[in-house]
């Protein structure tokens, strides 16, 4: 199996490349982000909870997030290869991932962690807002604390992929093009 762990702060352009690369390698894309926001227009309990987080910039905890990433894995038990995208965040979720892809027989093939330096974040992100309908992209206090959390919680995910030898790290400026095809190198020479 490929599995693909796409990573990156806020506005890296993880969902944009994850496209080019579920149609490159067909994989299953399991997008926390999107899972949340696919609940709270479906207004399920699940997707009330994750709003009181989301709007203010903050990380849902793991163990909401965890459990529910566990169950979407549950249900694609037939997939050739998966890629998360805005999952793992946190060291526990990392490991949690770890546990729930060795209990498949299965592990990470590789992390992508796309770099992209602040200040670009900032105005992609207020320039998505303008049409993404995503309150959280349209205040900068929210992109902000979104940064922070990012670099103080989900940053250090990178040493834990690293210690396995499975850090790569792709520039993130460049065309949409250009960096679909750093990443697909990347891959390619697995
Ligand atoms: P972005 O990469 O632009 O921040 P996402 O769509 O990946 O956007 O995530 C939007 C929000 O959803 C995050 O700010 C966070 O509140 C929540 N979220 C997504 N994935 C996770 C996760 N793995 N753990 C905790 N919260 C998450």
């Amino acid at each position: 199996m490929l599995n693909i762990v796409l990573f990156g702060p806020p506005g890296a352009g993880k969902g944009t490349q994850s496209e080019k690369l579920i149609e490159q390698y067909q994989l299953k894309h399991l997008s926390t982000g999107d899972i949340f926001r696919a609940n709270i227009k479906g207004e399920t309990e699940l997707g009330l909870l994750a709003k009181s987080y989301m709007d203010k910039g903050d990380l849902v905890p793991d163990e909401v997030t965890i459990n529910m990433l566990k169950s979407e894995l549950e249900k694609a038990p037939d997939a050739k290869g998966f890629i998360f995208d805005g999952f793992p965040r946190t060291t526990p979720q990392a490991e949690a991932l770890d546990q729930l892809l060795e209990s498949r027989g299965t592990q990470i093939s590789i992390m992508l962690a796309l770099e992209v330096e602040e200040n670009e974040l900032k105005t992609r992100l207020l320039e998505r807002g303008k049409t993404s309908g995503r309150s959280d992209d349209t205040d900068p206090a929210i992109i902000q604390t979104r940064i922070d959390n990012y670099n103080r919680e989900t940053a250090p995910v990178k040493d834990f992929y690293a210690a396995q030898n499975k850090l790569q790290v792709i520039d993130g400026i460049g065309s949409i093009e250009e960096i679909t095809q750093r990443l697909f190198a990347a891959i390619d020479a697995l």
